[in-house]
């Protein structure tokens, strides 16, 4: 198996006829950073910086955090790093900043909470961009984004922080800003949204929770939350059309990039990046190397008919078995 993994890790991540898609990793903990460089990783398309966060008895400081940072823009250098800003709120709380409230899935969460403390924003994106000096392979994203607003009130934000680093000397550029777009109104103006981006990056997690209003960790619905739904792929196919008539590029991040069903689909729909656990990559890299791009064309335009998430699952299934 390591043979096959080295073997593996080594040859591009292109169809048989030649069509490449970068398989980037989600990382948390500097442990992912080493499976994911082994695996063959050509970039993060996930940092949850929440992750160390969680790790601790109180926020990190600026400098703290610029240490951890620093970690993970060296070890994959010269590859990129897009570190999410803090999302926390939803299932993530942290127990020294407590946030209780009966919905939390709809409360205060990711981009709401550090617009509304922008010294946390800010001390963050001024850890990111300080670690980020000298290497220049970081990329901020933004979670939760629901409006235009909360997207131009964050990039604003991040402008200042940049301003303030050169004030006090440090040699530093502004990276690319990003969007997570993981809810349904974010689907409706991804074109809005990828005017003002540097690139968008689809959350199928929250996506399809938000889509098919199913709870993503409440076992009693867990049959009825399914990426495979057709609205679901509808909302994927459409925010990859919208991205790119903005000259936008689009990525995904959720759990689905990591399923190699999903991944010839979503490579057919167009985007750009297919970023996932590291322990997937492998297999998604297998499959996509054994098709051409025209196959899963075809196999995407069969199943963007089908009228629901089972009928796809079989579909998506069948067409695995017969590539072997
Ligand atoms: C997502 O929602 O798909 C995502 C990648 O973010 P998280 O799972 O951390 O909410
Ligand atoms: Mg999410």
């Amino acid at each position: 198996l390591i043979k096959g993994l080295e073997a593996l890790k080594k040859l591009p991540c292109e169809t048989l006829d030649h069509h490449r898609v970068p398989l980037w990793v989600n990382t948390g903990l500097m442990a992912d950073v080493v499976r994911s460089l082994e695996r063959g990783a050509e970039g993060v398309g996930l940092y949850r910086t929440e992750i160390p966060f969680l790790l601790r008895d109180r926020f990190p400081s600026e400098e703290e955090q610029r240490i951890i940072y620093r970690e993970q823009l060296e070890a994959f250098a010269p590859h990129t790093v897009t570190m999410r800003t803090l999302d926390v709120g939803g299932d993530k709380s942290l127990p020294y900043f407590p946030i209780d409230e009966d919905n939390p899935f709809l409360g205060w969460r990711g981009i709401r909470v550090t617009l509304d403390h922008p010294e946390i924003f800010l001390a963050q994106v001024r850890a990111m961009l300080k670690a980020s000096e000298g290497l220049n392979n970081l990329r901020i994203m933004l979670p939760m984004i629901s409006s235009v607003t909360e997207l131009d009130a964050a990039k604003t934000l991040v402008y200042r922080a940049y301003h303030e680093l050169l004030e006090e000397g440090h040699r530093i550029e502004i990276p690319p800003i990003g969007v997570m777009v993981e809810v349904p109104s974010a689907v409706y103006q991804a074109r809005e949204l990828a005017a003002r981006a540097d690139f968008l990056s689809v959350g199928s997690n929250d996506l399809t929770q938000y889509l098919l209003a199913v709870d993503r960790n409440n076992a009693r619905v867990a049959d009825l939350y399914h990426a495979f739904h057709p609205a679901v792929l509808r909302a994927l196919q459409s925010v990859v059309n919208d991205g790119h008539s903005q000259g936008t590029s689009v990525g995904i991040c959720g759990e689905m990039a990591g399923d190699p069903g999903a991944a010839i689909l979503l490579m057919a729909m167009g985007f750009d990046v297919l970023s996932m656990n590291a322990t997937n990559l492998p297999k998604v890299k297998s499959v996509i190397r054994g098709i051409t791009l025209e196959q899963a064309e075809n196999l995407l335009d069969e199943v963007m008919l089908l009228p629901d998430a089972e009928s796809v699952t079989r579909t998506l299934e069948k067409a695995l078995q017969d590539a072997g």
